[in-house]
């Protein structure tokens, strides 16, 4: 049977969700939570580097805003990325509904320098909505950790966007996939976050892309490449971070024998350009003595 694209991008994901939720790689997760008390509404004030302001968002996106700040899954992503690279200025990530575009990171608006991330209460809703739908009948992830998941990629892609602007970093090529990369670089690496966070991210996109499986003009001229290939690119670093654990995410109807050969390259080739890119704006470790 020929699937339509769509169909079969789901299957993918799917499948590779099933290979990747087994229980070893489940208990390299961060324990499921047992609802800690709220975070403050602000994370500590610093002099400079990433910090997460909560507002007050609208009644429809409320729920799914209070589940996600409840997790601490995003102010994960911030203390991994503070801990690890210093930044002088201070950039806030806001979870609002009092803008209309979003999740970007807004270098500035008007001529006015801003330096901010903004997140929007109603693409919460909406990624809760899509996930809810693709993860039906999926076992092994639910849409609440999913939604958790698939934002710490996101907020750790505009935090690379926030990276190339601030550090001033070379880009060559787009960058829209230089800050996935950057995203799958911090992530894979950390074993607090692990496999199923850029997972779940290909299956948002996946998911929240208006597609009926036939692609046009404005798909091809997008600066993001397509959901597929994001989808492909990311179960190729994920099974490049490390070919024995992920092994059986390579195969039929899963990331192609022919492009998995070059993935633990690719892998290697992101991680050796991140760390060269970072090295200068790297926290000093703390001293041992
Ligand atoms: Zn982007």
């Amino acid at each position: 049977m020929v699937m339509s694209a769509f169909t079969r991008r789901t299957a993918v994901v799917a499948l590779a969700v099933a290979t990747l939720a087994v229980p070893s790689i489940a208990s390299a997760q961060t324990p499921e939570p047992t609802l800690p008390p709220p975070a403050p509404e602000t994370t500590p004030a610093q002099p400079g580097g990433f910090s997460v302001t909560w507002e007050t968002l609208n009644r429809a996106n409320r729920a799914v805003g209070r589940d996600l700040r409840r997790s601490k899954a995003i102010e994960r992503v911030v203390s991994a990325v503070n801990d690890l690279i210093v930044v002088n200025r201070a950039i806030p990530i806001y979870f609002t509904d009092e803008t209309e575009i979003g999740p970007a990171y807004l270098p500035d608006q008007n001529g006015q320098k801003l330096g901010v991330i903004v997140f929007p209460g109603w693409f919460l809703k909406l990624e809760n909505d899509a996930l809810r739908r693709q993860l039906r009948g999926v076992k092994g992830l639910g849409p609440k950790r999913a939604l958790q998941y698939a934002n710490q990629f996101v907020v750790a892609h505009e935090i690379g966007h926030a990276l190339v602007d601030q550090l001033k970093l070379p880009v060559t090529g787009k960058e829209e996939d230089a800050v996935d990369g950057f995203a799958a670089y911090l992530l894979t690496s950390d074993k607090r976050f692990g496999p199923l966070v850029p997972l779940s991210a290909a299956m948002l996109f996946d998911a929240i892309k208006h597609d009926d499986g036939k692609l046009g003009d404005s798909d091809f001229a997008d600066e993001h490449s397509l959901p597929q290939q994001r989808v492909y690119q990311f179960l190729c670093w994920i099974y490049g971070s490390d070919t024995k654990r992920f092994k059986g995410i390579v195969g039929k109807d899963m990331l192609p024998r022919a492009r998995a050969r070059r993935c633990a390259d690719e892998y290697r080739q992101l991680r050796s350009s991140w760390d060269q890119l970072l090295q200068p704006h790297l926290k000093e470790a703390p001293d041992a003595s």
